[in-house]
C-alpha cells in the first residue's frame, strides 16, 4: 500500500463553470493516492467525465465540496441516485463527503425533496463537516486534510491534501483574493486555483490570472494550474496575464488533463 502512495494523480474532470460547454464541463477534479480516489466538487457532467477517465462512481471514496453553488454540487443528487441502482449493491466501499459547515443541513434539504431515492445503504455514507470560520485539519488513512475559509460563500473552504510522504496539492474552490489561501498553499507541490475571468473583468468572489498568480507567488507553490474558466477566458492569453505576477511552472486546465505530482518531478 505504501509503495503505491508516492504520487498524487490529478485529473481535471471539469475546467468550466455554470455555462454549458462541450469543451469545459462544470467544476470537478479527481485526485488519486494509491487506489484511493478523491473527488473535488461535482458540477453537472462529472459522472460522464469520470467514465471518460475510466472511473465509475463506485470507485470514489471521498467527495470534497468547496461550497454549495450548483456548478460545484449539482451532480450529487444523480450520483447518489445512480449509486442505488440496482438495489444499492454495486458500491463496496463507503462514501465520505467532506465539506464546510452547513453541508449536513444542505444534504437534509436534498433528502427532504428526494427521500429514499438518494439515501445510500446504512454504513456506506458519512458526512464530515469542516470549520468554515477558521482553519481545520483532519487525518485520514493515507493523507491529511487542512482547510481554511476563503472569500466566496459563507460555507466556502479550500483544501490542502498531503500524503504521508509529504506531497501536497491545494484546491482553492471558488474564491476572491484570500490571504488564508496564500497560507494554506505555502510551498505546496501543486495549487489548483480558480481563475474565473480575465484581468480587467474582475467580479467580487472570483480571481483573475494575475490575482491567482499573485497567490501562487506569495505561497511559493511548485506548480500552478488555473481552472474554472468562463468562456471569456478562452478569448484572451491567460498565460500572459498570469505571467505578470507568477513565473513558476504553469498549466491551464482542460477537461481530462492529467497532472502527475510526485517527489521526482520537483526540479
Ligand atoms: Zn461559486
Ligand atoms: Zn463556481
Amino acid at each position: 500500500m505504501v509503495s503505491n502512495n508516492t504520487s498524487i494523480t490529478v485529473t481535471i474532470l471539469g475546467s468550466g463553470t455554470c455555462v454549458p460547454s462541450l469543451k469545459r464541463s462544470s467544476c470537478s477534479v479527481m485526485m488519486e493516492i494509491g487506489t484511493t480516489k478523491l473527488l473535488f466538487d461535482s458540477g453537472p457532467g462529472t459522472m460522464r467525465r469520470l467514465l471518460e477517465s475510466d472511473t465509475t462512481i463506485f470507485d470514489i471514496d471521498y467527495i470534497f465540496y468547496s461550497h454549495f453553488h450548483p456548478d460545484h454540487t449539482a451532480e450529487l443528487v444523480p450520483f447518489l441516485f445512480a449509486t442505488k441502482y440496482p438495489g444499492n449493491v454495486q458500491r463496496k466501499i463507503p462514501l465520505t463527503v467532506v465539506a464546510g459547515k452547513g453541508f449536513s443541513s444542505f444534504y437534509e434539504k436534498l433528502t427532504a425533496v428526494y427521500g429514499h431515492w438518494i439515501e445510500i445503504a446504512p454504513g456506506m455514507f458519512q458526512i464530515q463537516e469542516f470549520d468554515n470560520k477558521g482553519p481545520d485539519s483532519r487525518r485520514f488513512e493515507l493523507f491529511t486534510v487542512d482547510s481554511v475559509p476563503v472569500a466566496h460563500n459563507e460555507e466556502s473552504i479550500a483544501f490542502r491534501i498531503k500524503t504521508l510522504e509529504g506531497l501536497s496539492v491545494v484546491y482553492s474552490g471558488d474564491t476572491d483574493y484570500s490571504e488564508s489561501l496564500v497560507n494554506l498553499a505555502g510551498q505546496s507541490d501543486l495549487l489548483i486555483c480558480e481563475s474565473a475571468l480575465p484581468d480587467g473583468s474582475e467580479v467580487n468572489g472570483h480571481l483573475t490570472p494575475s490575482l491567482a498568480g499573485k497567490i501562487a507567488s506569495r505561497a511559493e507553490v511548485k506548480k500552478l494550474a488555473l481552472t474554472h474558466f468562463y468562456p471569456e477566458c478562452d478569448q484572451v492569453d491567460m498565460v500572459q496575464q498570469c505571467r505578470k505576477t507568477y513565473s513558476g511552472p504553469l498549466v491551464l486546465a482542460e477537461d481530462l488533463m492529467r497532472i502527475e505530482v510526485s517527489g521526482k518531478q520537483e526540479n
